[in-house]
């Protein structure tokens, strides 16, 4: 098989890496992104006059490697003050942030890279000329030597019809959702003066976070992160109404009623992976030229994703070694 083109699908992280590596091996790297930006659950979002990182608000890094590669690309170490919800203080905990959003960092990976955002692929389908794309439309928009899958699991099975082992394994992925509330504030709240990141024991709040402590941010940003199994419990509601409720149960938990002057509520469907143990981290068809990477696969976060594109890249230049 000799590989010059790929297409990748899903401009998160794990697409974006995969991007990195093709373009530094010197291949041709189209990214269909269905959205109008990239980041993917990394991806920031307008709020009044500013902006704010509405998925993934820190990055952890386990790994030298990938705590290397993060100060290369300018990633920030950042301290938040920490305490629970109920406001009693906690060790700062420590993670790694992009500046001035974190959609910068998967943005600066595009370098070299065809862009095309606001393109939903539809099928992905092996034939004589290579892998052929099409939009839900049902346009085709290419064909191409190979083509890499990093969307959520969910999305991904159905682009991995052709290969059903693979679908198989995408299908039986679970992937759970989270409500997540940004808002921004005339000024902040006395009682959080001192914290930046809460976090405890409640039914429906997970984490609230002040996007604006970052590095070079400003205004009165903050995130508000539902738990889990109270998203599950609310997904089919009305935005307006899970956020009422939300900004209830922040305000009773702090004590103090926060009256937002923006305010963005959004659902991600598929947020949290749990990757099956014992598998691979990275799919690979060597005969179709169809891979798969992300979160799904390995680590469930920000980190495997990164770690499952590097595999991916791997076996697809493994296989270009052995047989062009
Ligand atoms: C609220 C929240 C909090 C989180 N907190 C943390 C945390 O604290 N630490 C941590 O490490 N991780 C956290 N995560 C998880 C982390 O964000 C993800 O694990 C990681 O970003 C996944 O990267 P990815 O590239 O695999 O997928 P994604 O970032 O989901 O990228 C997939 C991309 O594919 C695109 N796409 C999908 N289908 C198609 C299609 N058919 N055509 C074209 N494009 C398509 C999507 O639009 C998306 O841009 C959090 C996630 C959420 C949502």
């Amino acid at each position: 098989m000799r590989i010059n083109s790929v297409a990748i699908i899903g401009s998160g992280i794990a697409g974006m890496r995969a991007a990195q590596l093709l373009v530094e091996q010197g291949h041709k790297v189209t990214v269909f992104e269905k959205s109008s930006g990239t980041g993917g659950r990394l991806a920031s979002s307008k709020l009044g006059e500013g902006s704010i990182d509405l998925g993934a608000p820190i990055i952890d890094a386990n790994d030298v490697e990938f705590e290397s590669w993060l100060r290369e690309q300018g990633v920030e170490q950042w301290f938040p003050s920490n305490a629970t919800l109920q406001l009693e203080k906690r060790k700062p905990i420590s993670g790694w942030v992009m500046a001035p959003r974190s959609s910068a960092l998967t943005r600066q990976l595009a370098g070299g890279v065809e862009l095309r955002t606001n393109v939903r692929v539809a099928v992905v389908w092996p034939d004589r000329e290579g892998v052929l794309l099409r939009d839900a439309a049902g346009e085709a928009l290419g064909h191409f030597d190979a083509v890499v899958i990093a969307a959520p699991a969910p999305q991904a099975a159905t682009l991995l019809d052709a290969i059903q082992r693979f679908r198989h394994r995408a299908e039986k992925t679970a992937v759970s959702a989270i409500w997540t509330m940004a808002l921004s504030l005339p000024e902040r709240p006395a009682v959080l003066a001192d914290v930046d990141w809460l976090e405890g024991e409640d039914e429906v709040i997970a984490r609230v976070v002040r996007d604006s402590s970052k590095p070079q941010r400003s205004g009165e940003n903050w995130i508000i992160q539902a738990t889990e199994a109270w998203s599950q419990q609310v997904l089919d509601l009305e935005p307006d109404d899970v956020g009422r409720e939300m900004l209830d149960a922040v305000s009773r938990a702090i004590g103090e009623t926060l009256i937002p002057e923006n305010v963005r509520v959004h659902r991600w469907r598929y947020a949290r992976a749990t990757p099956e143990q014992g598998h691979e981290n990275a799919l690979w068809d060597e005969q179709s030229g169809i891979g798969a990477c992300g979160d799904w696969l390995c680590g469930g976060n920000v980190e495997g994703a990164w770690r499952s594109a590097n595999e991916l890249v791997a076996r697809i230049l493994g296989s270009r070694l052995k047989v062009a």
